[in-house]
């Protein structure tokens, strides 16, 4: 029987989630669910110094926000659990201790002086310090110290960090699912630190015992993490561990297609790269999100799902349930992904124009808050339904929305002065008569008043439509016309058309003057 897929998605909680990691854990879900497998959620945070708080909740929250809900973690439980590494200190030293054993680690007990003195040496000879095989000899170490001489300096409370012992003169190979066969030469390798003065296991320790312990068979992760691989392959070996399967997910670009996207280009490009907002100490908004931005999770996650790769055929549209189903390693792509801002505002408008209104209404509510409108529940329903097709974002629906509040001091007098005519004005009041004196105010009997009457006098269509959407929302664009003068309801209209006319003779007024 082949073993079950466990796929972890592993941060570590020093900064909020971005959309890159965002997409690692949604390239986890999808594959582990594609075959029938967990999603487990461990949190890394064994580097303390760097930890930055809240992050941890952030990444929980901007998870279920975008529907990727783990099987395993912190607050979930599981069986191979706890899932923090700070709840698994004692776990780790057992297996440093197996390492030294072996002759695969080392006791270094190099002070930070004597550290930035080689390091300084180093650089003025024009090179950069690596700890490694080359060096390692002139070094405090314990390589070639008793065992006796070592207790007594550990029995003395000597300070130390523990680093893996790779020797020159091999390779290192593993297979990933993305980069093909992998070879590293252990010359260019350093010896890495697996084990902290204070104790604690760094990072690459703590991940390949997690990954062993908690039966994970595959790592699907950042390209950054690539050159890590060798020295977890060897530890892998050394422990006599089968390894899981590797894949390496290409990096996420800039939108001008050069350099990784960074966290800064949100400022310069102005739109989101992190799922959420994200409020520093004081309680400021740092960085902000997909979800405050007005973006629907569903977007962002079929938008991400193509930023490395794609389905092979011409399918967009992806739920999550068909992402499990036609994601594969095979179609994750060697090449950097651009973010293409773009591409996310029509994933989000395709999701508006399929979502229902009323479904719509209840997250626009709270945009027609901010901006101190009140529409009721049902005019945000018709709302909803008359601008989805428009905008691109339901945030921008209150503005495009505007005008049914407030008449915009700015009108398109240009189109004014092109298409009212004097001779059409007592036509315009009369139809505008006509509508006020329906029983039902609805689109489609407005429409029928109005179209009928032009039919009837024999007047032209764009001489007099743009006469009443300009006089009731100062523009051209927006939906319908007919649905607009529904919604405005009867005493607006009649109020707009009455001041817009006045508004149009005097352009026309001014227009005679200039000829
Ligand atoms: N803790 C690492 C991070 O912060 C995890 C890398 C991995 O998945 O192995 O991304």
């Amino acid at each position: 029987m082949s073993k079950k897929v466990r796929v972890r998605f592993a941060p570590s909680p020093t900064g909020p989630l971005n959309v890159g990691g965002l997409r690692t854990a949604l390239y986890d879900y999808l594959f582990a669910k594609k075959h029938g497998g967990d999603f487990v959620l461990r949190i890394e945070d064994t580097d303390r110094a760097r930890e930055v708080e809240g992050t941890e909740q952030y990444i929980i929250d901007a998870l279920a926000w975008a529907g990727i809900s783990p099987d395993e973690g912190p607050g979930i439980g599981g069986e191979y659990g706890p899932y923090k590494q700070s709840e698994r200190l004692d776990i780790y030293s057992g297996y440093t201790q197996q390492l030294i054993e072996l002759d695969k680690a080392y006791y270094a007990f190099d002070t930070s002086e004597e550290l930035d003195a080689v390091r300084a040496k180093a650089e003025a000879d024009g090179g950069s310090f690596k700890y490694n095989h080359a060096i390692r000899g002139e070094m405090n170490t314990s390589i070639g110290m008793s065992a006796d001489e070592l207790k007594t300096k550990l029995d003395g409370g000597a300070s130390y960090t523990v680093r893996l012992k790779i020797e020159a003169g091999s390779t290192i190979s593993f297979d990933d699912t993305v980069r093909e066969h992998v070879t590293f030469s252990t010359d260019e390798m350093d010896d890495k630190i697996i084990m902290k003065g204070d104790g604690m296991p760094t990072y690459h320790l703590a991940n390949i015992v997690d990954d062993y312990l908690m039966k994970i068979t595959h790592v699907i992760r950042g390209e950054e993490w690539l050159s890590s691989t060798p020295h977890h392959v060897f530890m892998y070996d050394a422990l006599g561990w089968e390894k899981p399967i590797f894949s390496h997910l290409p990096l996420i670009l800039k939108p001008v297609g050069k350099g990784k996207l960074s966290k800064r280009d949100s400022a310069q490009f102005g739109f989101p790269v992190f799922p959420l907002d994200w409020a520093n100490a004081q309680g400021e908004i740092e960085f902000d999100g997909f979800r405050e931005a007005g973006y629907m999770p569903e977007a962002i996650i079929n938008f991400l799902s193509f930023l490395g790769w794609n389905p092979g055929t011409e399918q967009e549209i992806f739920s999550l349930p068909e992402l499990v189903e036609a994601f594969s390693l095979d179609k994750i792509g060697k090449s950097g992904a651009r973010f293409d801002i773009d591409k996310a505002k029509w994933f989000n408008q395709q999701y508006l124009i399929a979502s229902a209104n009323e479904d719509l209404a209840k997250v626009a509510k709270g945009f027609f808050a901010d901006a101190s409108y009140d529409p009721t529940d049902a005019e945000l329903v018709t709302i909803c339904g008359l601008f989805k097709e428009r905008i691109t974002n339901l945030k921008d629906l209150p503005a495009a929305a505007q005008f049914l509040y407030e008449m915009p001091a700015d009108i398109d007098e240009k189109t004014i002065r092109k298409r009212y005519k004097a001779e059409n004005k007592a036509h315009v009041e009369t139809m505008v008569d006509n509508i006020l004196a329906l029983d039902t105010f609805e689109a489609s009997a407005i429409e029928s008043t109005i179209k009928g009457y032009i039919g009837e006098h024999e007047l032209n269509f764009g001489q007099i439509l743009p006469v009443f959407r300009i006089a009731l929302s100062g523009t051209l664009k927006g939906p319908d016309i007919f649905e607009i003068i529904a919604m405005l309801g009867k005493d607006v209209t009649k109020t707009r058309m009455a001041e817009g006319l006045v508004r149009f003779d005097a352009i026309l007024a001014a227009k005679l003057a200039q000829q």
